[in-house]
């Protein structure tokens, strides 16, 4: 399988809970690379186009006022089959979907406040890097 680079991010009301450290190590421990990161509060602005897709939805505003609430960290993590398989760790979008051992289902508050973002395609992912990060911030271990 591919290595792949995929874009995560840890939502304002897990980072509020200080366990920063803890969601990065259950994703070393599952053998990905942390090949950039920074922590930032989105403006307005930001969050809205990161979001544009969902405009139209009715959970758009409460969305976006969550997503500017407070400091996010955003990551590129790097492995074998990267968006897929760190889709499957964060769990189900609605939190009481999500199975057992999944991080929404142990740290997301509601739906809308679910913890943590993926991309969700090779194609978003590489979209949603270039919106957060340059290429020189970028640390692959691919050759
Ligand atoms: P995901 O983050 O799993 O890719 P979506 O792209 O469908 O999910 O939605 C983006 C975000 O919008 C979700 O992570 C969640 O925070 C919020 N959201 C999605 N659907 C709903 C909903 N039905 N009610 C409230 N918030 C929602
Ligand atoms: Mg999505």
């Amino acid at each position: 399988m591919a290595i792949e680079q995929t874009l995560s991010i840890i939502k304002p009301n897990v980072v509020a809970k200080n366990i920063i450290g803890k969601i990065f190590n259950r994703f070393e421990k599952k053998g990905f690379k942390i090949i950039s990161i920074k922590m930032l509060k989105l403006s307005h602005q930001q969050a809205e186009c990161f979001y544009k897709q969902h405009i139209s939805k009715p959970f758009f505003k409460d969305l976006i006022n969550f997503m500017i609430s407070g400091p996010i960290i955003i990551s590129v993590l790097e492995r074998e089959n990267a968006v897929n398989f760190h889709r499957t760790l964060i769990g189900d979008t609605n939190p009481m979907k999500a199975l057992k051992g999944t991080l929404r289902a142990d740290y997301a508050d509601n739906y809308t406040e679910n913890g943590f973002h993926g991309s969700d395609s090779i194609e978003s992912a590489l979209f949603e890097i270039n919106y957060f990060f340059k290429n020189n911030e970028i640390y692959s271990n691919k050759s």
